[in-house]
Parts: structure tokens; C-alpha cells; sequence
């Protein structure tokens, strides 16, 4: 008998969407177990709601928006992320240079397999967005993680960056803010990966989908605005900024050197004509939604949801005893540290079932971030107050005396 399967390495991508706790967690609830689902960037479910005016737009628009578009997406829709990118200090983008999707997803997974043959290497961060590590293996390439360093507010380590830089790297991915540590970099690390990549020619691919959810009074700076001799590539969306995961929009914005790109840029205009266009009433959301950027801001301010759910979930998880975690400025993660010694724990996913089965917890383990050391996991702050404070005090009552077995 034939048996069909992809020869690349499906096995090692994508552990937060399966592998055996998502297994098991399929399992409780079908069983009709009660789970805290922690482990999601999804902010529907938690009672967030996208901006009454959007929705109505978009509703509006059905009627107008039922054929395909331009495959790069609506002309309103590029010329108003022409404009947030200028705002942005990313200058010389014009429509031609815009390529929306069907969300961020759908344009990672295209730039990779637009560019790499196999053996080229694409350094993407540890701990990573898995669909990064994921695309590059697809697209034949090889993930090369660099290091992101916890002890210095997990920004990404400029001499494990420089090490493993080889003549096969094209390109570096950098998450800015970040899922899954909810780290906002400052300026001066990221002209040092410019300098890098200027000094390597590699791709600059700035994955800046949590960039208007950003707290503290901080500022997000877009790397591509302190890169405009390199090639860059930025993506956004409205999937997490206007609370709409379930619209699928996102977009990509190629800056800088692009004559030395004419031909990846050849290979991405082929894939997006491939695919036709993404969601139509989708885009017609874009032009509006980068119009109101200020609905969202109140989440974030102190008495800000977002912002009230960070500072609990950041002070109860330094509050068990062996654990400790960075506060998140940004996004809606925090990626807590576990004291491997104090907790016998040599294996995080089977921590995460241990979690999940005991209490009905389900966060998603370090590895799934391809972070090596079995000492890490994820929380997505996202649900209610009252839901994150028993979650909590579960998980405090969990670690009291958790010891992994042997
Ligand atoms: N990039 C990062 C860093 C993410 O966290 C996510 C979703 O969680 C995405 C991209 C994908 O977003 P989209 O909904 O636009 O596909």
C-alpha cells in the first residue's frame, strides 16, 4: 500500500496547536470536562469585542466586496497602510510594495516559501512565534533560533545572533513586540540587528502584530524605519490591535533596498496572483480600522483591561514560590520560569499535561516556542479578572507540591 506523507520535518512544528496535550484537552472537553483555555492569543472568546463602527462598515460593504480585488489587495485598503507605514517612519512603501492576507498567517508562510531553497537558513527567535520556525521548514529552509535572553528583559542576544550567522542565512526574523515573552525592544537593540543585517545582506522580516498593544507610556519603534539600505519586510494585521482574530486581515509591506530583491519580489507577486486575492469585506475593514486607532488605547492605560489583567497575572505568578517571570510591556502574553530543581521538571510538555489534567488548566509549554530548556510556558492573559484570579490560585495550589515523576 502507497503511503502518502511530506517528507520535510512536519514532526517538529507547531506544538502549541497539537501534540499530546492539545490531545488530551480535546479529550476532557469531549468528555464534558470544564478547561481554562490560557493557552490562545484569541481575544473573542474573553468577551473583547471589535469596534461597533468596524463591524458596521464591513456590513455595509458586503455588497460591494463579493468579487476577487487586485491580488494585492483593495487600493483603499494599500493606500492607508502606505500611510500608517509612513506614520511609522517606514518611508518609500507605495501601493505596489502592499500585499494584504488572510491575517499575518497567510503572508509568513508566503514570504518564506517565496524565497528559500533548501539549506538556507533563516535566523527566527527562541522563543518564537511557532508558525515562523514552522513556515521556514515547510518552504525547505532551515530555522536557525536565536536566542532571546531572559536575564536581560528577554531582548534578543546580539552576539548569539552574531555567532550563528553563515554564508546560508537570507534573512532574520524579528518579533516586536513579542509572543510569546510580551518584550518591547528599544531602539538600540534594534539598530544593532540592522547593522547586521546591512553588514550580512540578509532580510529583515518584522513580525509587528502587537505594535498599537503596548503599555507603560512606551513607544513602539518599527525596525524597518532605522533600516532603509536593507530589505525589509514588515507585517501587521487587525487581528490582535482591533480585537478581530476571526476577520482574518493582515498585511506585509516590502521597504528599503528593493532593487536587490526584484526577483523574491517576482516570486511573491506570483504566489499572491496564486492564491487571488484574500478576503474582500475584509480588506474593506483596513482603511477605517488604521482610522481609529485610539478605540483600543483605553485597554491599556491603568483601569485598562489588558493593562489590570497584566499587573495581576504578572505579580501572582512571582507570587509561587519557584516561579518567577518578566513583566510583559506589550501584547498579552507573559512565558513564566519554572524552577527545574524545585519541581523535578525535566520535561515541559509533560508538565503542561500534568497542569491541564489535574486542575483543567491548559497553557501552552516552552518547547512549543522552541525554547530548549524544558523550564518555561505561556499564559494568555486574556480572559476575565475573576477567571485569571482562580485560574491562578489553581495554579499556585498545583505548584504547592507539584514534583514531576522521574
Ligand atoms: N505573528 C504573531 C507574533 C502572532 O502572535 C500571531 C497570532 O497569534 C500572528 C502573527 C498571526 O496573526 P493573524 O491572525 O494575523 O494570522
Amino acid at each position: 500500500m502507497r503511503v502518502f506523507e511530506k517528507s520535510l520535518k512536519l514532526n517538529n512544528v507547531c506544538y502549541d496547536i497539537r501534540g499530546p496535550v492539545m490531545d488530551e484537552a480535546n479529550r476532557m472537553q469531549a468528555a464534558g470536562e470544564k478547561i481554562l483555555k490560557l493557552n490562545i492569543g484569541n481575544p473573542a472568546p474573553f468577551g473583547f469585542r471589535a469596534p461597533e463602527s468596524l463591524v458596521e462598515h464591513m456590513a455595509e460593504k458586503l455588497t460591494e466586496t463579493e468579487g476577487y480585488s487586485d491580488s494585492k489587495g483593495l487600493l483603499s485598503a494599500r493606500e492607508a497602510i502606505v500611510k500608517y507605514d509612513e506614520k511609522k517612519g517606514i518611508h518609500g512603501v507605495t501601493v505596489d510594495d502592499v500585499y494584504t492576507g488572510n491575517g499575518v498567517s497567510e503572508l509568513i508562510t508566503l514570504s518564506m516559501q517565496g524565497l528559500l531553497d533548501y539549506g538556507d537558513e533563516i535566523l527566527v527567535p527562541a522563543p518564537d512565534y511557532p508558525l515562523w520556525t514552522a513556515s521556514v521548514t515547510l518552504a525547505g529552509g532551515t530555522a536557525v533560533h536565536y536566542i532571546c535572553d531572559e536575564k536581560a528583559g528577554w531582548y534578543p542576544d546580539i552576539e548569539d545572533i552574531r555567532r550563528k550567522i553563515t554564508p546560508r542565512t537570507k534573512g532574520i526574523v524579528v518579533i516586536n513586540p513579542n509572543n510569546p515573552t510580551g518584550a518591547l525592544y528599544p531602539e538600540s537593540i534594534l539598530k544593532e540587528i540592522v547593522a547586521m543585517a546591512e553588514m550580512h545582506d540578509l532580510i529583515i522580516f518584522a513580525d509587528e502584530i502587537y505594535d498599537r498593544l503596548v503599555m507603560d507610556g512606551k513607544k513602539h519603534t518599527s525596525i524597518a524605519s532605522l533600516a532603509p539600505e536593507c530589505v525589509c519586510i514588515t507585517f501587521n494585521g487587525l487581528s490582535k490591535s482591533h480585537l478581530m482574530a476571526g476577520y482574518r486581515v493582515g498585511w506585509m509591506s516590502i521597504s528599503g533596498n528593493k532593487a536587490n530583491a526584484k526577483g523574491y519580489i517576482e516570486g511573491i507577486n506570483l504566489l499572491s496572483s496564486m492564491r487571488l486575492c484574500s478576503n474582500v469585506p475584509a480588506q474593506s475593514l483596513i482603511a477605517p480600522a488604521l482610522d481609529l486607532l485610539e478605540e483600543t488605547d483605553t485597554m491599556l492605560i491603568p483601569g485598562g483591561r489588558v493593562y489590570e489583567q497584566r499587573e495581576f497575572i504578572y505579580n501572582a505568578v512571582n507570587d509561587i514560590p519557584g516561579m518567577s517571570a518578566v513583566k510583559p510591556e506589550a501584547a498579552f502574553y507573559i512565558f513564566p520560569k519554572m524552577d527545574r530543581k524545585k519541581f523535578n521538571i525535566h520535561d515541559d510538555e509533560r508538565f503542561a499535561l500534568d497542569l491541564l489534567k489535574k486542575k483543567g488548566i491548559l497553557v501552552t509549554h516552552g518547547g512549543g516556542f522552541h525554547w530548549e530548556e524544558p523550564d518555561h510556558f505561556r499564559i494568555v492573559y486574556l480572559p476575565a479578572m475573576d477567571v485569571l484570579e482562580s485560574a491562578m490560585t489553581e495554579m499556585k495550589d498545583f505548584f504547592r507540591d507539584y514534583r514531576q515523576a522521574d
